[in-house]
């Protein structure tokens, strides 16, 4: 029976339902599955002409495992894939660029970044567990970019959810700032704060800190350390392959990676027997990941902005249910890693261990200069605008393609190029054309509310507006 575990070792056997809900374990660690499901040849062949829907619901439920009614889970994802949260029938479509190249397009949901995928599903489980366990929350993320405008829109029809997001006044784009603002919904909470994102954050993990006030407003994070939105992400990658010819031909998957939670999703499919060759990983100038794999040694420098801003982050997160399976649950080794790299800054991983790492990850860096080649290039060669996260994943796509022409890459395209568009028209010397839906944001009525730079006036404000207080 598939069950969750803690990646440290000290929290087993725990359900779906509790992990989805608890987001990080009580040791520190991360959940991992206790195994994968098997997606064996016929089941792949069986994805050939069915809906990302129905795709999703096979890949999904050996991970729920039967903690959600089929019949209900079933439900909630179609009534997440669908044309009322999509813009494009297919959901994540895949655009030829190359004799053997693909992009994904993973940016068709309401806020234009792939964030959507998981986090639309994500609003919707949450709902409906809170619903039948007669409770309620209140979420409380910081931003400064995509998963503020995605967690937003996925809660914001949520009965049992109130959610605050806290973003740096006047520190964020326009087009960003809007996408949540616009949203006027009585759960929804938008905090201007005084101060940088860094007060932003700091501010919630002083909150999750404060026990007292958790406690009493149902505290919890959608954050991207979520077992569900792996679970989630995982679902794209079946489909794509599908749709590329699995179980009869492997693929190989560029991925834009910042927490590595979209390219260990990738990793997660591959275990459950999806046909993936190479999982080629891209990273912007904040490549700890890339010097990672060139070295051996994971050492944090320090965040430097970058034309693809969703992917300046320094420590990944995610990286940690990775190491996990490398050291094959090796729990003091791994308990000690990561005390030295929150103390440190730093770990060391063996050779032998390096080659196994090198053996399902290659990793390439992309400056901004590339980044705006690589858009210009893609665009003058094929009429197909990509946007800076998708160039550097794109880039590192290139890197590989020499040494092995005949498997199908595909890139993933993590967010819409008009959602960047100074960076766009730079390159391409045009405007990235708008959606409409993105256009129409730009004039909505904002909502929001200001607060000074002060833990106990956030806090204060937070345990006021949120009814489950
Ligand atoms: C969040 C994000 C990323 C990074 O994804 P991870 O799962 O953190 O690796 C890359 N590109 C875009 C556009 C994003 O929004």
């Amino acid at each position: 029976m598939l069950s969750y575990l803690s990646t440290r070792g000290d929290v087993t056997n725990k359900n779906f339902t509790d992990v989805l809900l608890s987001g990080l374990a009580s040791d520190g660690g991360l959940f991992i599955p206790s195994s994968h499901p098997d997606l064996d040849t016929n089941r792949l062949r069986s994805f050939q002409g069915l809906s990302y829907a129905q795709i999703a619901m096979q890949v999904i439920k050996p991970f729920v495992n039967n903690d959600i009614d089929d019949d209900v889970l079933a439900a909630l994802i179609a009534d997440t894939y669908s044309a009322d949260n999509f813009d494009h029938d297919a959901i994540a479509p895949l655009v030829q660029i190359g004799p053997n190249a693909w992009i994904l397009e993973l940016f068709h949901g309401p806020t234009f970044s792939f964030k959507d995928y998981a986090m639309q599903l994500l609003g919707k489980l949450f709902d409906h567990v809170l619903e039948q366990r007669g409770q309620r929350i209140t979420i409380v993320g910081a931003t400064s970019g995509d998963t503020g405008s995605a967690a937003i829109e996925a809660c914001k029809n949520c009965k049992n959810i109130d959610i605050f997001i806290l973003h740096p006044e006047g520190r964020t784009s326009d087009v960003q700032r809007k996408q949540m603002t616009s949203v006027d919904s009585p759960n929804v909470h938008n905090i201007a704060l005084k101060g940088t994102f860094d007060d932003c954050q700091a501010f919630v993990k002083d909150l999750f800190a404060d026990t007292k006030t958790a406690e009493k407003i149902g505290l919890s994070a959608v954050n991207s350390i979520n077992w569900a939105r792996i679970m989630a992400q995982t679902v794209y990658y079946a489909a794509a392959s599908a749709a590329l010819g699995a179980p009869d031909r492997s693929v190989s998957f560029a991925v834009p990676t910042g927490n590595f939670g979209n390219v260990y999703a990738a990793w997660t499919a591959k275990q459950a027997g999806l046909p993936i060759e190479k999982l080629v990983i891209g990273t912007n100038r904040n490549d700890i990941l890339t010097r990672f794999f060139e070295t051996g040694r994971m050492q944090v420098g320090s965040v430097e902005p970058s034309l693809s801003p969703s992917m300046d982050i320094q420590v990944s997160s995610n990286f940690e249910r990775y190491l996990c399976h490398l050291m094959q649950h090796d729990y003091t080794s791994l308990k000690k890693m990561m005390n030295s790299f929150k103390t440190e800054k730093t770990f060391n991983i063996s050779n032998d261990l390096m080659d196994a790492a090198r053996h399902d990850f290659r990793a390439y860096r992309c400056t901004d200069e590339q980044t705006t080649d690589m858009i210009g290039t893609t665009y003058a060669s094929t009429g197909y605008t990509i946007d800076p996260h998708t160039a550097v994943a794109l880039h590192a796509a290139t890197q590989v393609l020499p040494s092995d022409p005949s498997t199908p890459i595909v890139t993933l395209a993590c967010a819409h190029p008009a959602k960047f568009p100074d960076a766009v028209k730079k390159a391409t010397g045009v405007a990235p054309a708008m959606p409409e839906k993105l256009a129409a944001v730009m004039d909505m009525k904002e909502h929001f509310t200001v607060l000074d730079n002060d833990y106990d006036k956030v806090r204060d404000f937070i345990v006021s507006e949120s009814s489950a207080a």
